[in-house]
């Protein structure tokens, strides 16, 4: 089969979070089964060029119907650790994708009205016709609205949509602007309930209600988030339009790639280890407390690696900081704050424990130091408030390192309690609470300590039942095959 997905990121050139990696493991799935797999991403002037191989130019004059006139782009191609990605380098002065950045512009809507438009005429023009295009999250909710209503009038008429939802909290909210600048035009008719107009808000429209009720077939990224979408505020504001279309909406979870995400072969580690040699996973912990001078002792390291956002649980990251340390344990962050006031409330936190030699805060993002943190702490937490899947407490589980989770969407189909799940004992792999609270917080990271100082060989099995758990691209790459299958012959 020929697959195309098209996405705002793409791991390691391009990315800000799971969407990454993502777009990074399931093509590589399907590459790997023989399937004809391409990507498109725009070509950002932030991204990591040091990952791509062999970048040349693929298409050298494109040029995308834009307002009334037109924007030429280069189409780059290049391998990111053998996948085939096309870059989209549009030349105009708007510089779209030339911002130092990956989103938070004022004007995302039209950068990714512009890409959805550029791919898909980059597909026509150099006459590529996959059988499947996936598309992905808000940024290319826009990209089955122009395959239907204008590009199969010119000869894509049999390309099929699968549009997976990573996130509902970004929806890309637009107005009249993006109907002229893309083309679609015919105001009243976009504007109508069945069709973009947001569900909340009649004055606007919205790109990925567009890819979900435009795509022959939409994921969310676990199943139990599928279900939360559409009955609980988690959709936020599309339950409605999902359930309008429940007949073609599911849940699949989203898979880690294990050649990536592997202590035995992970490159970035000081000392390499699996299952049997668990041992020399505290070559790692010494290594992570020589990193960042941090007091050698019996302590267990608890950990966090994520960006930070109001969905993340700030409140209870910062209050897990305080609770680890005078719970005799160690506390290491890695956060990328998303916003200003999200980066002051964590400089604050790294002001106030800073100099204790129990705690590092660390601000900003770094791939290769995300490994060593994963590999070298003995717990990490994930309190989040919502979580379509996570991947955090994935590779964390990989690495032996126990997860304690808020149980909501992927955490709750990932991360089974020591005590209190319903699940097999060898099935057990971690800790969860409910409760959005310092108390609910507390009472998981309380037990987990308390496992780690009392029963030591219990702690033990819970690092190895998590370790030979199997979250790999494997079962997600079947489903999502037999997505693209049904699609295609219907
Ligand atoms: P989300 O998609 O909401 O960001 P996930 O848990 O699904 O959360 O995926 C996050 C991915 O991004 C993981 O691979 C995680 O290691 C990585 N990541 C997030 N923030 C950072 C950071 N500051 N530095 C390094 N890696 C990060």
């Amino acid at each position: 089969m020929y697959i195309v997905h098209v996405a705002s990121e793409c791991a390691p050139v391009a990315k800000v979070g799971g969407l990454a990696d993502v777009i990074f493991g399931l093509s590589w799935e399907h590459a790997i089964r023989g399937h004809d797999v391409e990507i498109i991403v725009p070509k950002y002037d932030c991204m990591r060029y040091d990952h791509v191989w062999g970048m040349s130019v693929s298409h050298s004059d494109l040029w995308v119907p834009w307002f009334g006139g037109s924007i030429n782009c280069t189409v780059w191609f290049g391998f990111v650790h053998g996948r085939k990605v096309f870059f989209i380098d549009p030349h105009s002065n708007d510089n779209f994708f030339n911002r130092r950045t990956f989103y938070g512009c004022h004007d995302d809507v039209m950068r990714y009205a512009f890409f959805c438009k550029a791919a898909l005429e980059f597909m026509l023009k150099s006459g590529k016709r996959p059988d499947v295009i996936h598309c992905h999250d808000w940024q290319t909710g826009l990209l089955p609205v122009l395959l239907a209503e204008v590009y199969q009038h010119h000869g894509m008429g049999a390309q099929r949509v699968c549009y997976t939802v990573h996130n509902f909290k970004h929806q890309g909210i637009f107005g009249r602007d993006i109907l002229d600048a893309t083309g679609l035009g015919r105001h009243d008719y976009y504007f109508s309930p069945t069709q973009l107009r947001d569900d909340h808000n009649a004055a606007v429209l919205n790109c990925m209600k567009g890819g979900i009720v435009y795509s022959n077939f939409v994921t969310t990224v676990s199943p139990k988030h599928a279900w939360e979408a559409r009955h609980t505020p988690q959709g936020h504001g599309l339950g409605g339009t999902l359930n309008a279309h429940q007949g073609k909406f599911g849940g699949i979870l989203n898979g880690v790639d294990y050649n990536t995400w592997n202590p035995e072969l992970d490159g970035f580690l000081p000392c390499r280890y699996g299952i049997e040699t668990l041992d020399d996973k505290y070559h790692n912990k010494d290594a992570l407390r020589d990193r960042f001078w941090l007091y050698k002792s019996d302590k267990p390291i608890i950990s966090y690696v994520g960006r930070l956002d109001d969905q993340k649980g700030l409140d209870l990251i910062c209050h897990a900081a305080h609770y680890a340390l005078s719970k005799g344990a160690q506390f290491v962050l890695l956060g990328s704050p998303s916003n200003n006031v999200i980066y002051n409330q964590f400089a604050h936190l790294r002001n106030q424990l800073g100099q204790s030699v129990d705690c590092h805060i660390e601000l900003g993002f770094n791939e290769e130091l995300s490994h060593l943190i994963y590999s070298g702490s003995d717990m990490m937490i994930v309190p989040s408030v919502f979580e379509p899947c996570g991947l955090s407490q994935l590779i964390a589980l990989r690495y032996g390192t126990v997860p304690i989770v808020r149980s909501v969407g992927g955490l709750a189909d990932t991360v089974f309690d020591k005590d209190h799940a319903h699940a097999d004992l060898s099935a057990r792999n971690g800790f969860t609470f409910n409760d959005l609270n310092n108390q609910g917080l507390e009472s998981a990271m309380n037990r987990a300590i308390s496992l780690y100082y009392d029963y030591p060989g219990h702690f033990r099995i819970l690092m190895a039942n998590g370790m030979r758990s199997d979250y790999s691209w494997n079962h997600p790459g079947t489903h999502y095959m037999n997505i693209y299958d049904l699609i295609r012959h219907k």
